[in-house]
């Protein structure tokens, strides 16, 4: 059952670079999908389309069979689209709480307080094992625990499918098996996951299925179990 296919994507950007010609790229639901590829591949840009953050040149996409075309992440997100970035879009000397609600309450005409933030975060940080001190200011926390805000902040929004550019990037080995143990939770949970990587060795700890894009284009895609150490 694929919850979401992209079809034919190409993107030319201003400059007249082609980052995707048509690509074709799909997840099932409740997959862990890998996207690999060398840098300059096009995956960020498949991505961006995906969130909304760049409009494709053409191309279709389909979520649970109905045709999207995000204008901006908001629309992504009210989708049930979730990006984290390489770079941490949290505000360094605010807590934990107010980050996570940030944005959030005057889409909802609602004012969130300051208590209720806390609350919402403990409970979805208790559901889905991403512990973190709803009180702490983020300036203080590790790498390791700032990614796990922007994962909850995602999942507070209602995110089912969740990118992760390059998540391991910049964490420890420690925190990369975390972040692992709790990849297994969210898809345990329902959530579908596209992990932007390419070191292969991890993605084949945790990822079902892997998309591999070469010069802007998908060079194919493939189950897990039938890759071999070899790249
Ligand atoms: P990857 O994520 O696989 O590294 P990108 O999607 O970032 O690949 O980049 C694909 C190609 O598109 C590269 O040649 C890159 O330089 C180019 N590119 C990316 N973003 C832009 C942009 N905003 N404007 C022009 N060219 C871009
Ligand atoms: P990251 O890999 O952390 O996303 P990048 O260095 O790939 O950072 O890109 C930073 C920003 O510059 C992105 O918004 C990307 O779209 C843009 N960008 C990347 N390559 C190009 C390019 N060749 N020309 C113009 N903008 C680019």
């Amino acid at each position: 059952q694929n919850v979401l296919e992209m079809r034919n994507i190409t993107k030319v950007y201003q400059n007249g670079v082609t980052a995707n010609r048509n690509v074709d790229f799909s997840l099932r639901e409740g997959e862990i999908h890998a996207l690999a590829g060398e840098n300059g591949a096009g995956k960020s840009t498949l991505m961006k389309i995906l969130f909304g953050m760049e409009a494709p040149s053409d191309g279709e996409i389909r979520l649970r069979g109905e045709g999207m075309r995000f204008q901006t992440p908001q629309d992504a997100i009210e989708k049930g689209i979730g990006m984290v970035h390489q770079h941490f879009m949290l505000v360094p000397s605010f807590t934990v709480a107010e980050n996570m609600v940030l944005g959030m309450e005057p889409k909802r005409g609602l004012g969130i307080h300051y208590e209720e933030a806390v609350r919402m975060t403990q409970e979805l940080s208790d559901k889905y094992q991403l512990t973190v001190d709803p009180r702490a200011k983020v300036e203080s926390l590790s790498v390791g625990m700032k990614q796990k805000v922007e994962i909850l902040k995602a999942l507070l929004r209602g995110a089912k499918i969740l990118i992760l550019d390059e998540p391991t990037a910049v964490l420890t080995p420690q925190e990369t098996e975390e972040l692992f143990k709790q990849l297994l939770v969210l898809k345990q949970e329902g959530h579908t996951i596209v992990f932007i990587s390419h070191k292969l060795k991890e993605v084949k700890a945790i990822c079902d299925r892997i998309t591999i894009m070469r010069s802007g284009t998908s060079a194919g895609v493939f189950d897990m179990a039938d890759v071999t150490e070899q790249e």
